[in-house]
């Protein structure tokens, strides 16, 4: 069974961080957020999209509400709407960023759910012929590492872009603001 090969997860730990939410660090996203290649953060009025910073995934990207909304369906219209254009606008994006034409969209909430972080976010993450792990196959594997519970995964399949290089590659592709 091969598995994406994902250092950046040793570091991470599903415990509450003593500084709160990570989404709601205005500092933090706005440093998480894609740029087009000027620089500009790409966001709309109650959505933002960001790089995961413990990527499982190859193209791991996230759009994720400005406010604090924890419960599926408490979203305002307007948020339901900046997340449809900010879906739609990562889906393009990192089609064109890995030459492919599949994404996969997924959300996970509540308590039962493998969600590590309350503040809803949506997973962009592009999905490509050569992916080792497929669909739900994907999904079946999304486990994180606690230091409590070791179910340390081991991902033998490097992730090419994460982070700082997946922010790269995606300005690229988008170029400048308003091409
Ligand atoms: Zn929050």
């Amino acid at each position: 069974m091969a598995y994406y090969y994902s250092p950046f997860r040793n570091k991470y730990s599903k415990k509450p961080s003593d500084s709160g939410c990570p989404f709601c660090n205005t500092e933090m996203m706005e440093k998480q957020s894609v740029k087009y290649s000027d620089g500009t953060i790409i966001e709309n009025k109650t959505y933002r999209w960001v790089v995961n910073m413990f990527p499982k995934f190859e193209g791991h990207t996230m759009v994720v509400p400005k406010r604090h909304v924890t419960k599926i369906g408490s979203e305002t219209t307007q948020e339901i709407k900046d997340r449809e254009e900010l879906v739609a606008l990562a889906a393009k994006t990192l089609n064109e960023t890995y030459n492919t034409d599949g994404v996969e969209v997924f959300l996970q909430t509540g308590l039962n759910s493998e969600s590590s972080i309350k503040h809803l976010h949506w997973h962009v993450v592009s999905s490509q012929a050569s992916d080792p792990l497929r669909g739900f196959d994907k999904l079946g594997h999304f486990f994180t590492i606690q230091e409590d519970n070791p179910k340390i995964i081991i991902f033998p399949v490097p992730i090419k872009k994460a982070k700082t290089q997946l922010l790269k590659a995606l300005a690229k592709t988008l170029g400048r603001k308003g091409r």
